[in-house]
């Protein structure tokens, strides 16, 4: 075990694998141990040194644990306890998994069936469903067993029939989703029929929820089982399982309770590990949780790097010295920023352009230690806003200078915007969290703010829920957050990408207009050369962690250096013409707000 855990250990080190992490859930190890016993010991019962479970002595009947020869003692037949437990437990768990492979099958079926055919199909297999489903499961089981007649086999049939809406219910709704998606339009394209998707493509994609219900109905099948058991109608004697085990121990419970007692501590240490072991398989298989969220993240971003860069320039507001960044470590990291190096002076706006993925998000995230750690890790580099170390800084005054200092906005607020609470509360909150102010003082500054970017009613807007804006309004909403606290530096992470053509222009206008009356400096981060134009007085082009080329916007824009630059201005149509394009746009959307 301990051999396990050290190589699950030196694992973990790289990217942790589903097995590294499921031990290091201690409790679903924990569970997996126990279990791994068990089963063990149920699969060895017919070579161990074992009395024969149903070899009776009725002299010998009712002895204590520890007798002589009987290490759990015996019962009312003065059959020995021990190997009767293991016998049971054997059969208590091929039934238990059995019923359980039974019911995720069937239900299975039936969902992807109902899911992807819908209409009368799904209407037909579900009121079916809500049949099986309209009955206390214990009672439906009851009533299957009537009908079929007592027996382990028929038991096992009724624990899966009674199971099998878990199944169907989950998997339908999961196929209902997928069937819209394009990747199962573009197999249908592709002339696969029916089934052929089915099976291909949508089982795949429901497997681990099948697995994770597998998982955790397991635990509850053995105790039905056991259930259907102890009111002798799951086996049939001289046969036993664990249910029936504890059935025919009633009788004895008071002169002699180990006789209850041993198949019920079985039952329990079996339904718990099973239990543990099914919650650790479902973090497991959530994909989010395999890629470290499973550990907490920290509140600012890992660093580790052995010298710390002085600052070049001490008049610049910000200053990133050789920033590298990588995600995950040991020899699987993939490194997203490798020595990048730019300043920002006062009141100036630098442009970080480069394609999707090349490094920009992660840069500008590092700089407040907002990089989600783990995976990520700053390896190298400095930040210097106004001439302090910010990486070296206590995590709680790092935390304080978020939003006071530097401030972000994002690309789609929807995502960064609480949805159940209004934009004035979350406008509130943020200003309360870092000035003494009082709810109305609050409340007016963020009424304030609302009306300073350019939200018409701003009062009445105040209760508003981010639901109920335009996306350019949601995004002056973001502008609003950032402002709240006056800080030195703005952080723009792509915040037009996800706005019209003619709400962008206006956004940009409103940035413009924000930084002639307040001296803002921006960060402005963009793949997008028609905005730069617009707003920058200075690029950074980024490709692959790398700043490839930096200079002013208009020198860089007519004699672009680098052959990724000028493939990046060439896919700008009207090259170099973004402002007269932008104002076009806007001259369009003046007039036709004029005629309505
Ligand atoms: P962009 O320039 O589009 O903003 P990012 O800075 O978001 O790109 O990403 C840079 C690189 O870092 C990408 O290759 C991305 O896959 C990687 N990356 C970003 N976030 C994570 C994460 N949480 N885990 C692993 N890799 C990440
Ligand atoms: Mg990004």
């Amino acid at each position: 075990m301990t051999d396990t855990l050290a190589t699950a250990a030196h694992a973990a080190r790289h990217r942790p694998s589903s097995w590294s992490l499921l031990l290091h859930n201690r409790l679903a190890a924990c569970g997996l141990g126990v279990l791994l016993i068990i089963v063990l010991a149920a699969l060895l019962a017919p070579l161990l040194p074992i009395a024969d479970p149903d070899a009776t002595n009725l002299l010998n009947r009712l002895q204590p644990p520890l007798s002589n020869g009987h290490p759990l003692g015996t019962d009312a037949l003065g059959r020995d306890m021990l190997s009767r437990l293991l016998w049971g437990t054997r059969v208590s768990l091929v039934v238990g998994i059995s019923a359980t492979l039974l019911a995720a099958f069937l239900g299975t079926l039936i969902g992807l069936l109902a899911g992807y055919a819908g209409g009368r199909t799904d209407s037909l297999l579900m009121r079916f469903i809500d049949m099986l489903m309209a009955f206390p499961y214990i009672l439906l089981a009851l009533a299957i067993v009537a009908v079929l007649g007592p027996g382990l086999l028929n038991a096992l049939y009724a624990i899966a029939i009674v199971n099998i809406p878990f199944f169907a219910r989950n998997i339908r709704g999961l196929t209902l989703g997928l069937r819209q998606r394009d990747f199962i339009q573009a197999a249908r394209l592709s002339g696969k029929n029916h089934w052929q998707v089915l099976f291909s493509e949508v089982l795949p994609n429901v497997m681990p929820i099948v697995v994770v219900t597998m998982s955790t109905t397991l635990g509850w099948m053995i105790l039905e089982t056991a259930g259907l058991s102890f009111l002798g109608l799951g086996t049939q004697p001289p046969n036993a399982d664990l249910g029936s085990m504890l059935g025919q121990g009633r009788e004895q419970m008071f002169s002699a309770p180990f006789v209850t007692l041993v198949p019920g501590v079985m039952i329990f240490l079996l339904v718990m590990s099973v239990n543990l072991l099914g919650d650790g398989v479902r973090d497991v298989l959530d994909p989010r949780l395999k890629s470290g969220v499973l550990q907490r993240a920290k509140a600012i971003t890992d660093v580790q790097r052995s010298v710390i860069p002085a600052q070049n320039k001490p008049d610049a507001l910000l200053e990133v010295v050789d920033l590298k960044v990588n995600f995950g470590s040991g020899q699987r990291a993939t490194t997203a920023v490798k020595g990048v190096s730019f300043q920002v002076a006062k009141g100036e706006c630098l442009g970080l352009i480069g394609e999707s993925g090349s490094g920009k998000s992660v840069t500008a995230l590092s700089i407040m230690g907002l990089v989600a750690s783990p995976p990520g890790v700053i390896t190298g580099g400095a930040i210097y806003v106004a001439g302090e170390e910010m990486l070296s800084l206590p995590p709680q005054r790092l935390q304080q200078q978020r939003g006071a200092r530097v401030a972000y906005i994002f690309q789609d607020p929807l995502t960064t915007l609480h949805p159940q609470f209004s934009i004035g509360y979350q406008l509130a909150e943020a200003i309360v969290a870092h000035q003494p102010l009082n709810k109305q003082q609050a409340k007016m500054q963020a009424v304030a703010l609302l009306d300073r970017v350019g939200i018409q009613d701003a009062e009445q807007r105040y209760a508003a829920f981010p639901h109920q804006l335009s996306g350019g309004q949601r995004q002056r909403v973001g502008i609003a957050m950032a402002l709240a606290n006056d800080p030195d530096i703005i952080i723009a992470d792509e915040p037009t990408t996800a706005l019209d053509v003619t709400v962008q222009a206006r956004i940009l206008e409103l940035l413009q207009q924000l930084r002639r009356e307040r001296g803002l400096t921006l960060l402005f981060i963009t793949h997008d050369f028609g905005v730069v134009s617009q707003i920058c007085d200075r690029v950074a082009v980024m490709q692959r962690g790398e700043i490839v080329e930096t200079g002013e916007t208009r020198q860089v824009l007519n004699h672009p250096q680098h052959p990724y630059t000028q493939r990046l201005i060439a896919s700008v149509p009207h090259l170099g013409q973004g402002r007269q394009f932008l104002q076009r746009v806007r001259r369009l959307y003046a007039s036709a707000e004029e005629k309505a």
